[in-house]
């Protein structure tokens, strides 16, 4: 079968730099998000989607994508403990093979792979995030899940433990298949009606990933998103796509000035209320971040400058060495980016965490 890419990675609206990367080397295609401080996320997911690329190129056909994934761990491991400053880096990573008429995947972390068949959406992969394990034993209901504090706090990643378990999967392709590769910055901004319905609207695969970045940037872009839409054509289809793509156009543009209308309007209406109404929303953001004596601390506002101008104001300095949770447990290493929260009660909830996992890590020592 034919594969029609579209691929884009984006840095979002919040973050400042772009720790995200994807591989697109037909037949193999694999998205990383990466993380930890310094320039460790983006060191952590080049090496991760190098040494798969690599693997790639050396084996060819033989490739045991599950060994590769497991090889890609100990890359980035090996280069954590070489650098002191990457120390504690590691990624996601979600990658597939197109092998005739059937996908196989590997899978670490909380990127996504997504089936659309019929207009339907399927899930192909399972978060290894802490909430969606309280889903799983009935903590916490899914809708709870996607808009919980925690929800970036992974139980898997690349570059935590020399052995790790990768997800191993198969999935037969028919043609008209699409397959959607994303980071956690598409998938916690915009929900997966809205991702279906650009999905199946967009018949071009680079105008869907696209409109999937456009969608999730308009929704707050509040980490890095990285999209690959992957379509899957009859060999003997030939180009006829193009052609058959072509005849809808006038209608197509149509809709496109009407939409271009309403994005200027709702530009100018968020330009005008900015003053106002930004200042007002930041207020109501709250995050757990890292104060300037190394301690965790909590802020009112969003965790970023803009032209030197601090969207934050410190609230209250807790005695937690920032240090020391950041070893606690994975997830915490991301406390001098801040971590988000939806009030100043999930805020509270986040620093309670942290402390009960310090207090676990001194009772059992390090966790795995
Ligand atoms: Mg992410």
């Amino acid at each position: 079968m034919r594969i029609r890419i579209g691929a884009r990675t984006d840095v979002g609206q919040v973050r400042s730099h772009n720790e995200d990367r994807y591989l697109t080397d037909d037949p193999l295609f694999a998205v990383a998000d990466g993380m930890g401080g310094h320039q460790g996320g983006e060191v952590a997911s080049r090496i991760a989607l190098e040494t798969l690329g690599g693997l790639h190129r050396q084996d060819g056909d033989g490739l045991d994508l599950r060994e590769a994934v497991r090889l890609a761990n100990r890359a980035v491991l090996d280069r954590a403990t070489r650098d002191q400053d990457l120390e504690g880096m590691g990624t996601t990573l979600t990658a597939l093979r197109a092998e005739g008429s059937r996908v196989r995947l590997a899978h670490v972390g909380d990127s996504r792979a997504y089936l659309l068949r019929d207009r339907e959406l399927r899930q192909l992969t399972e978060d290894h995030t802490l909430v969606h394990r309280m889903v799983q034993e009935g903590k916490l209901t899914q809708e709870e899940a996607e808009i919980h504090p925690h929800r970036s706090i992974l139980t898997r990643a690349l570059g935590v433990d020399p052995e790790l378990t990768v997800d191993q999967g198969s999935q037969d392709v028919e043609p008209g298949d699409r397959i959607l590769l994303c980071s956690d910055g598409l998938t916690s901004m915009v929900d997966e009606a809205g991702i279906t319905d650009i999905l199946a609207e967009h018949e071009n695969p680079q105008s869907a990933a696209d409109r999937l970045i456009d969608a999730a940037n308009a929704a707050g872009g509040q980490d890095n998103i990285t999209v690959l839409v992957l379509d899957f054509l009859d060999e003997a289809a030939g180009e006829a796509p193009a052609g058959a793509e072509g005849a809808p156009e006038p209608q197509r543009r149509g809709v496109r000035w009407w939409r271009l209308a309403l994005w200027t309007l709702l530009v100018l209406v968020l330009l005008g209320g900015a003053a106002l109404g930004t200042r007002a929303w930041i207020d109501t953001q709250w995050f757990v971040g890292t104060s300037e004596g190394g301690r965790v601390a909590l802020y009112q506002g969003i965790p970023r400058e803009v032209f030197g101008y601090r969207l934050y104001e410190p609230v209250e300095e807790t005695d937690i060495l920032a240090v020391e949770a950041a070893t606690a447990a994975r997830g915490w290493e991301r406390l001098p980016e801040g971590i988000t929260a939806g009030s100043e009660r999930e805020a509270r909830e986040v620093i309670e965490q942290i402390r009960r996992d310090i207090e676990a890590m001194e009772e059992d020592g390090p966790g795995p």
